[in-house]
């Protein structure tokens, strides 16, 4: 008998990742910290195997910053970018990894500890905010692009300016609620403790700062 494939609906899917799968909303913090350093180690790999890349070290961080007012926290790296086809397959399909794509075709070196393979962590910045904006630049590519979503409804991709290689990852952060204080992932003592309990592991330096009011 033929077999036939499973089929998921994507939008049940994404409420069940972001409401059930994670017991402490803070750990998107990890998630996207260690997508950051995925995407600098790929860069990193890249200048190994291709002589026209170098890799500057002082060149590759992770940047955190939180926006009070805006209630804004950007994620950003330098590392190696999406194209809008990456953003399309990477961040539009629930359990995609690139990451775990990207270890099957290339051969691990010392020193690549690329962390990614499920696909799902990314979509934690659902469970802290309700609006999530992409912005990157692929390596090697002079266009960069903004993928936005707010959640279960859905995605757009669109062309935007960036000057530097590399993604940005803006959360507006939810408001407070009975249950949760949101707002203390805008608050610069908690985020620096976080990072540093999340963080410990990552290689590249991880800068960060906050704007109060
Ligand atoms: P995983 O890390 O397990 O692969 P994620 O859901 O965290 O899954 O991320 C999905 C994919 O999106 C990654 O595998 C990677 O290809 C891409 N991605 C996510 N964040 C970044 C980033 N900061 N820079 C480049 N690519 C990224
Ligand atoms: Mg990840």
């Amino acid at each position: 008998m033929a077999k036939k494939q499973f089929k998921a609906e994507s939008k049940r899917l994404l409420d069940l990742m972001i409401n059930s799968i994670y017991t402490h909303k803070e750990i998107f913090i990890r998630e996207l910290i260690s997508n950051a350093s995925d995407a600098i180690d790929k860069s990193y790999y890249k200048s190994l195997t291709d002589t026209n890349i170098n890799f500057n070290k002082d060149d590759f961080f992770i940047r955190i910053s939180a926006d009070k007012e805006d209630r804004t926290l950007t994620i950003s790296d330098t590392g190696i970018g999406m194209t809008k086809e990456e953003l399309e397959s990477n961040l539009g399909t629930i359990a995609k990894s690139g990451s775990f794509d990207f270890k099957e075709k290339n051969e691990t070196k010392d020193g690549i500890d690329i962390i990614g393979q499920f696909g799902v962590g990314f979509y934690s910045a659902f469970m802290v905010s309700d609006l999530v904006i992409v912005t990157s630049k692929a390596l090697g590519s002079d266009t960069a692009y903004k993928w936005q979503s707010s959640g279960a409804d859905g995605y757009s991709i669109e062309p935007c300016e960036k000057e530097t290689t590399g993604t940005q990852i803006t959360l507006k952060i939810k408001p407070n609620t009975d249950d949760n204080n949101y707002d203390e992932y805008l608050d610069e003592y908690n985020l620096k403790s976080l990072v540093k309990k999340y963080s410990d592991f990552i290689k590249y330096p991880i800068k960060m700062n906050v704007v109060k009011k």
